[in-house]
């Protein structure tokens, strides 16, 4: 059996609330071996983006267990959890995370160069590839939010991850330039090699990746008919 890229057994996730703990994840379990495309959607707050958290090791389950090449997150400090993190996942998330003070150029490069895989020429064509031509320059502060995620998505890819996490990386793009990011995404990948498990709320977007799963009630349901 080939090793997964991510794999979530049983994962449960419950966050506080007025009137005690409320259940977010209760038994989820997921395997993403390598290269494999999978589209995660489910209703507003149904969990997705804490999916997504724990799968990077953003944030830690109550039970269950995540492996992110084989390491089991909860067992790892939390330096040696963003160092795998860095090396094998690629995150594009909502709020970008964009670091204010650098331009284009170093965001892109940033997270290849803190893993020791920055390869310059890389950079150069996925900033071509995604728009940002021109813009390398720039500081986030002086990009629409649909370049910003343009950047968000190239940095994720420059340092050639063996998983990418994105949460809606359309979302804030109008249909057409949706679907040509959603292109590139997955040549990318495909070219990269990389896993990608990408929220989406649109099931047109959602049917062109390779499986699509579906969070409710905090339960996974898998391999939907698109
Ligand atoms: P989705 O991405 O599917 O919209 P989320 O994973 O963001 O859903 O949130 C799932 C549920 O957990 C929501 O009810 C949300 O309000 C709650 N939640 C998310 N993050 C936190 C947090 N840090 N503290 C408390 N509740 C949270
Ligand atoms: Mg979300």
């Amino acid at each position: 059996m080939t090793e997964a890229v991510l794999d979530l057994d049983a994962v449960t996730k419950r966050y506080p609330g007025a009137e005690g703990p409320v259940p977010v994840l209760s038994g989820v379990s997921l395997r993403v071996e390598a290269g494999e495309t999978l589209a995660l959607t489910g209703e507003s707050g149904s969990g997705k983006s804490t999916l997504l958290h724990l799968a990077g090791g953003l944030d830690t389950a109550d039970g269950g267990t995540v492996r992110l090449m084989g390491q089991d997150l909860a067992g790892l400090s939390d330096a040696a959890r963003a160092r795998l993190r860095g090396r094998h996942a690629g995150l594009v998330f909502q709020q970008f995370n964009l670091v204010p003070s650098l331009d284009v150029s170093a965001n892109v490069a940033l997270q290849a160069r803190l893993s020791g895989r920055h390869d310059p020429a890389l950079d150069v064509r996925l900033i071509g590839r995604l728009g940002l031509a021109g813009l390398e320059r720039r500081f986030p502060e002086q990009l629409s939010g649909g370049q910003q995620q343009r950047v968000a998505i190239a940095r994720a890819l420059a340092a050639r991850p063996d998983v990418i996490l994105a949460d809606e990386p359309t979302g804030n793009l109008d249909e057409a330039t949706g679907d040509a990011v959603l292109d590139l995404l997955l040549e990318l990948a495909a070219e990269t090699g990389a896993a990608l498990l990408m929220v989406t709320h649109s099931t047109r977007l959602a049917a062109r990746l390779g499986r699509q799963l579906r969070l409710s009630r905090g339960r996974l349901d898998t391999d939907l008919p698109a």
